[in-house]
């Protein structure tokens, strides 16, 4: 027999895929060059030289062991020690290589710490728009998924819903900021509040409500935007990060987690954390990748083209008469479908063979998303599309 609920998982790809996936296809029937591809958050900016340089200096080494070899399941101590260090400085807050644990990127950060809270009836709480991943990492691993509605206007948090949603189950809210799909950062004012509530309702329930912080696009913003270090606001925070989106190295699968000393019962959910990583088969993070962040912690790419897609498609989608916020960081534009169903306009889109993300799997159907980790030639050809698709929906805005 096999399990249902694995094979609904694997046999029903999620929307992205199918769509990314429909791309590849459709390139083979139209040409490769007439598919405006915006559905997945694939960094398209080169691997900087310098982490490209440390890869090709590292295969050299005849020392097999020290580079490809297993390592504690943690991480190698000196690249442990490198990310803490550089936490440290960042961060003004003391972290040492104990609080690290690498991992293979992100995804298997998150589900390492949910499985490390999942005690009987535990609810993780997230905030819409979400990260669609986070449904299957959370219910199969045997808690509850509540969703936070979201504020369409600003796309920060509304506290109404999201306290009435916590209960004595609640065990941690996912924080996800800069956000994809909406690019919006959250404002320190948001996190303050937020870090209010949190304690209050901790107190009220009698156990920290934890955040577990998603910070794959940390380092990726524009305009000097600045993302706070949320264990600085709200102690009872772990941070899930991985070198995906800003390295542009989604394939390679490195990030960790960071369990701060201030967080509360810190040593037992490291331990908690290590031992969910092993019920995963996790045997250590790629050798090789945890000893190239060692020497690229600081490497920061050349952000312009990010912020010239995302310039050019903001300014344009809204002199079409398209509702977007500008975002602050990431690489994704999440934008009010017109006519009100996004799944209807992605559809239209999808005839025009322009590939953009409806909002459901993001909890907010109303929009959709676009990457913005494009070629600038593909936002240029798209421009004329995008302008033809409102305007079928809306033909007033021909006249504006
Ligand atoms: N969290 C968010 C918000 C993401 O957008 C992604 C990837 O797109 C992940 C986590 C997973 O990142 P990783 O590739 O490091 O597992």
């Amino acid at each position: 027999m096999i399990s249902n609920a694995m094979y609904s998982l694997g046999a029903k790809r999620s929307c992205i895929r199918e769509l990314f996936e429909y791309g590849i296809q459709q390139a083979k029937v139209v040409g490769k060059e007439n598919v405006m591809d915006f559905s997945i958050g694939n960094p398209s900016i080169p691997t900087p030289d310098a982490v490209t340089d440390a890869f090709d200096q590292l295969v050299q080494s005849e020392d097999t062991i020290a580079v490809h070899g297993y390592t504690p399941a943690a991480g190698d101590f000196d690249a442990r020690k490198a990310v803490a260090d550089n936490l440290t400085r960042r961060a003004r807050a003391e972290i040492r290589p104990d609080n690290i644990y690498f991992t293979c990127g992100a995804a298997p950060a998150l589900i390492s710490t949910i499985r490390a809270l999942a005690v009987e009836d535990a609810e993780i709480m997230v905030i819409a728009p979400y990260f669609p991943e986070y449904r299957p990492f959370i219910e199969m691993n045997g808690c509850k998924f509540v969703a936070v509605p979201p504020d369409t206007r600003a796309f920060q948090i509304r506290f109404d819903e999201l306290e009435k949603r916590i209960t004595p189950h609640t065990q941690a809210l996912i924080v996800n900021s800069p956000n994809n799909p909406s690019g919006v950062v959250y404002t320190v004012e948001t996190l303050q509040r937020l870090a209010e509530v949190l304690t209050r309702k901790s107190k009220e329930i009698g156990h920290p409500i934890y955040i577990i912080a998603d910070e794959p696009y940390r380092e990726l913003v524009y305009d000097g935007a600045d993302v706070p270090y949320l264990p600085n606001i709200y102690p009872d925070t772990m941070i899930c990060y991985s070198y995906s989106k800003i390295l542009s190295l989604p394939g390679e699968r490195i990030g960790y987690v960071c369990v701060p000393d201030v967080v509360t019962d810190s040593k037992d959910l490291f331990a908690a954390i290590a031992g969910a990583s092993r019920t995963l088969g996790h045997v250590c993070a790629p050798s090789l990748q945890q000893k190239v962040i060692a020497r690229c912690v600081d490497v920061r790419p050349d952000l312009a083209a990010y912020d010239r897609n995302r310039m050019t498609l903001y300014n344009a989608l809204t002199s079409y008469g398209y509702r977007c916020i500008k975002p602050d960081g990431a690489f994704y534009l999440f934008v009010e479908a017109p006519g009100g169903s996004s799944r209807a306009f992605s559809d239209r889109a999808k005839e025009r063979n322009l590939l953009i993300v409806p909002g459901d799997d993001f909890g907010c159907p109303e929009f959709f998303r676009l990457c913005t980790c494009v070629s600038s030639d593909m936002v240029q050809k798209s421009l004329p599309v995008f302008r033809d698709l409102i305007t079928a929906v809306q033909p007033q805005r021909q006249a504006v």
